[in-house]
């Protein structure tokens, strides 16, 4: 007997959910592909796990449709459904062995005891946990009884394994090293991931794409490269890492590229948007892409400032500079050598390293 597991292709066509007068999840056009990790990431209360609701059958879509692989989802119920749910408080049943409780919903199904102990002992193996079958739930690390969790939601070979936030109770350590079991558990299966997350750490190191929600609201989809690189809108340049920004006005805007004159002087960097001349803007720009520059250095853009803070974090510093009209952050390696930082600095960076974007909602307003 071995398991046969298989991804399938998730749809959320036009799918939006209604709580009476209250729109917690706007008009959404979804495809997660067959066998992929996806994840939506975004504050709470945006919406998240109302989208799994939607995915497990347990709330039905006030307009739209849901297809999972390619048949719709319509007066399907949870049960009937080729998915299984995974939450952060999960239930083991204190009194079963390890291995019943893996094998709980295949009595469900009236599978035969020599049957679901052969199964059970086969995801165990699967998750890890080989040895641990016999034993109490209470008898498990916190992290072992969540792998028990999980081979008990494959046990019934759903395509389609839906998390929410499914490592919150863990504590840090533990939820490191679990990204990356749950991670090759979804390469070994090839079933579809679909994974709830506020934590962008999570949802950026496990995820084939990650799509960041805001006020029920997809805002983009996007691999963590995209969403770290290029942004395309204020929310998700200021949910998604750390970022400088500059507010301004666009003065001229050429092939992909914009000036933008702002309270620190005028800036050239990339323009996803093609803002054109006159349009109120943001500029966005990642600590790690700001330099300080040598004597007779020159770079695209330059600023200039004094240090007000420099924090040692290892392997590379923080600096808080004070600029002419605020404060910005620049982040660098550290060389073991510990660099004099007196007086006026000259900082710089390229046109490639800041983007431009009409403002709007930022993530910690
Ligand atoms: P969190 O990370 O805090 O769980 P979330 O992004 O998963 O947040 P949801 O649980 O999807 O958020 O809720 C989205 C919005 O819908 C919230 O404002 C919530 O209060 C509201 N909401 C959820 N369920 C209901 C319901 N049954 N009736 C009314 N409002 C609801």
């Amino acid at each position: 007997m071995t398991l046969s597991l298989r991804g399938m292709e998730i749809g959320l066509h036009g799918a939006a959910v209604r709580f009476g007068d209250f729109q917690a999840v706007h008009p959404t056009d979804l495809t997660i592909d067959a066998g992929e990790f996806f994840s939506i990431l975004g504050p709470s209360g945006c919406g998240k796990t109302t989208v799994l609701r939607l995915l497990s059958g347990f709330l039905s879509p006030s307009e739209g449709a849901v297809s999972i692989g390619g048949r719709p989802m319509a007066g399907i119920a949870p049960a009937d459904r080729p998915t299984a749910l995974i939450f952060q408080n999960l239930a083991l049943f204190p009194l079963m062995t390890v291995w019943e409780n893996v094998a709980f919903g295949l009595e469900m199904r009236g599978w035969p005891k020599a049957r679901r102990r052969a199964r059970a002992f086969e995801l165990l193996d699967l998750v890890a946990l080989a040895g641990q079958g016999e034993k109490l739930p209470a008898e498990l690390s916190g992290g072992q009884r969540q792998r028990v969790a999980i081979a008990r939601a494959l046990a019934v070979e759903p395509a389609v394994l839906l998390l929410d936030e499914p490592l919150s109770a863990l504590d840090l350590k533990l939820r490191q090293h679990m990204r990356a079991e749950l991670k090759q558990l979804q390469q070994q299966t090839g079933i579809t991931f679909v994974y709830i997350t506020h934590d962008q750490g999570e949802a950026l190191t496990m995820s084939d794409r990650v799509a960041v929600m805001h006020r029920g609201r997809i805002v983009q989809v996007g691999s963590a490269d995209t969403l770290y690189d290029r942004p395309e809108n204020a929310f998700v340049a200021t949910f998604v890492g750390e970022t400088n920004r500059f507010v301004g006005t666009v003065t001229r805007s050429e092939a992909g590229l914009a000036e933008i004159a702002t309270a620190e002087g005028r800036f050239r960097a990339q323009n996803p948007s093609d803002l054109p001349p006159g349009a109120e803007a943001v500029l966005f720009l990642r600590p790690e892409r700001l330099r300080v520059l040598e004597a007779g250095e020159t770079a695209s853009n330059t600023l200039q400032g004094r240090l007000l803070r420099r924090d040692m974090e290892g392997a590379f510093s923080t600096l808080v500079i004070q600029t002419a009209q605020g404060r910005v952050k620049l982040q660098q390696v550290n060389s073991g050598i510990g660099a004099a930082l007196d007086g006026v600095l000259r900082l710089g960076f390229a046109e490639t390293a800041a983007v431009i974007l009409p403002g709007g909602e930022m993530a910690d307003d």
